[in-house]
C-alpha cells in the first residue's frame, strides 16, 4: 500500500510517499514560501531532484501541486492519485483528548479546529493539509498523528502547574508537551537496539533541532517533558528562551513592552540567538567561540548546562536511567555538544565513549562506554516513517494505535 505522509505549515509542506509495509520512500519534497510571488517546489523521486517556481497561494494549492507532480509524466512515480491507499498527517496539538494517532472523521476534524486555541500557529495549516487532501481524494482514509499524544502519559502531578487549579479548569492550562512523534520514535530505537521490547526502557530523549525539548521515559512510555503549555518552556533553543521567571515578563510590561512584543522576544530573538546577537545555528557559533567571541561561547555554555540539569532532574524521577538519546539536528550532528552536556556525568552513570562520540554524525550509534550504567545513543529521528507506520496500521487494523 502506498502511503502519503503531510506535513503542513503555514508556509511549508513536507511531503513523503512510502511503500508500506516496507517504508520504503517513493518521492519526498517540500513545498516552500506559500503565500509569496517565489513558491518553490523541490521533488526527490529516484535519487533525482525535481525543482520549479511556481506560484501557490494556499496550503490547498500546494496540496494540488504535491499530488499533481506525484502522477506527472515526467517526474511523477504513480499513475493516478488513487493508487495512495492513505493519508497520514502530522498534527500539533491534540489537546487532552487524543492518547494516539485516529483515523480521521468530522469529530476528529472538529477537536483539531478546537485546538487552534492552543496552537494556533500550527493546527489552522495542518488542517488546511486535512481538508485538501480530503477535497482532491474525496473517499480516502485520512489519520492524525499528534505531537502531544505521545505525553498523555504523564502524570497529573508532573502536568500540572502550581497556579489557582481553576485555570486548568477553565483554559486547560497545563503541560502538554510536544515533539512526542520524535521522542516515541527514539526511545523506541533504543529499546530496540538494546534487544529489548519497547515498553522495556527507561530513557532520557534529548530532541534538539531549532527546537528543543528533553523527555523522561518510564516503560516505553512520556512521564515528564521539558516543553509545556506551549513549545517555549524548556531548555534555551535556537531563538526560544526555554524556562525564565514570568516576572521578567510582568516587569517589562511595566516598562512599557507589549504583548506582541514579548512574544516576539521569547519566540524569536532569545536562544542561541538572542545571548550571541548573531546567530542561532551551533556551528556558526562554535567558529566563533573558536575564535575568541564570547557571547558566542556563552550562548553555548548555557545551552549545554541548561539541558544537563534537565538530564539531571529526569534522571531523579526515573532511576534507573537504562539510556540517554540524542535526536534532532544539534543531537544527531553537533558532537561538541553532546560531549559538553554528558561532561562530568559519572554521578548517574553516563560516560561517554569520546572516539565513538566523534565518529557518531548524522547516524545511528552507541557512544557510551562498555562500563556505561546509563547507554548513551545518537538516533536520527525519523518523524514521517513513523506517521507512515501509525497510518498503515491503523488503517489496516481500524483501531486505535496504543501509546
Ligand atoms: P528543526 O527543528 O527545524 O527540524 P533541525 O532538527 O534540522 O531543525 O535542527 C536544526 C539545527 O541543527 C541547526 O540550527 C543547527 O544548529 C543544527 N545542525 C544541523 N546540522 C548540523 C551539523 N552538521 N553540525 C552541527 N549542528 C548542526
Amino acid at each position: 500500500m502506498k502511503v502519503l505522509v503531510v506535513n503542513a505549515g503555514s508556509s511549508s509542506i513536507k511531503y513523503h510517499l512510502y511503500q508500506m509495509p516496507q517504508a520504503e520512500i517513493l518521492a519526498n519534497g517540500l513545498v516552500e514560501r506559500i503565500g509569496q510571488e517565489n513558491t518553490s517546489l523541490s521533488h526527490i523521486f529516484h535519487g533525482k531532484t525535481h525543482t520549479l517556481q511556481v506560484k501557490v497561494e494556499d496550503v490547498e494549492g500546494g496540496v494540488e501541486l504535491i499530488l499533481n507532480t506525484l502522477v506527472s509524466k515526467d517526474v511523477g512515480v504513480m499513475r493516478d492519485i488513487s493508487e495512495i491507499g492513505a493519508v497520514g498527517h502530522r498534527v500539533v496539538h491534540g489537546g487532552e483528548e487524543f492518547t494516539g494517532s485516529v483515523v480521521i472523521d468530522e469529530n476528529v476534524i472538529v477537536s483539531i479546529e478546537k485546538f487552534a486555541d492552543l496552537a494556533p500557529l500550527h493546527n489552522p495549516p495542518n488542517l488546511a493539509g486535512i481538508r485538501a487532501v480530503q477535497h482532491e481524494l474525496p473517499n480516502i482514509k485520512q489519520v492524525a498523528c499528534f505531537d502531544t499524544a505521545f505525553h498523555a502519559t504523564i502524570p497529573k502531578v508532573a502536568y500540572m502547574y502550581a497556579l489557582p487549579y481553576e485555570l486548568y479548569e477553565k483554559y486547560g492550562i497545563r503541560r502538554y508537551g510536544f515533539h512526542g512523534i520524535s521522542h516515541r520514535y527514539v526511545a523506541r530505537c533504543a529499546a530496540a537496539i538494546m534487544g529489548r521490547g519497547k515498553y522495556n526502557i527507561n530513557a532520557i530523549t534529548c530532541h534538539l533541532g531549532n527546537g528543543c525539548s528533553v523527555t523522561a521515559v518510564r516503560q516505553g512510555r512520556s512521564i515528564d517533558t521539558s516543553m509545556g503549555f506551549t513549545p517555549l518552556e524548556g531548555v534555551p533553543m535556537g531563538t526560544r528562551s526555554g524556562d525564565m521567571d514570568p516576572a521578567i515578563l510582568f516587569y517589562l510590561a511595566d516598562k512599557g513592552y507589549d504583548v506582541t512584543l514579548l512574544k516576539s522576544i521569547c519566540n524569536k530573538k532569545s536562544g542561541l540567538l538572542g545571548i550571541s546577537g548573531i546567530s542561532n545555528d551551533v556551528r556558526e557559533l562554535v567558529q566563533l567561540a573558536k575564535k575568541g567571541n564570547g557571547l558566542a561561547k556563552l550562548a553555548i555554555d548555557i545551552f549545554c548546562y541548561r539541558i544537563r540539569k534537565y538530564i539531571g532532574a529526569y534522571a531523579a524521577v526515573l532511576d534507573p536511567v537504562d539510556a540517554l538519546v540524542f535526536t534532532g539536528g544539534i543531537g544527531e550532528n553537533a558532537f561538541f555538544l553532546r560531549r559538553q552536556i554528558c561532561m562530568g556525568m559519572t554521578q548517574i552513570g553516563v560516560q561517554l565513549n569520546q572516539a565513538a562520540n566523534l565518529a557518531a554524525v548524522a547516524k545511528e550509534a552507541e557512544i557510551s562506554t562498555k562500563d556505561s550504567k546509563v547507554k548513551v545513543f545518537v538516533v536520527p529521528t525519523n518523524e514521517q516513517a513513523a506517521i507512515a507506520n501509525d497510518t498503515y496500521e491503523l488503517t489496516r487494523q481500524k483501531q486505535p494505535i496504543p501509546l
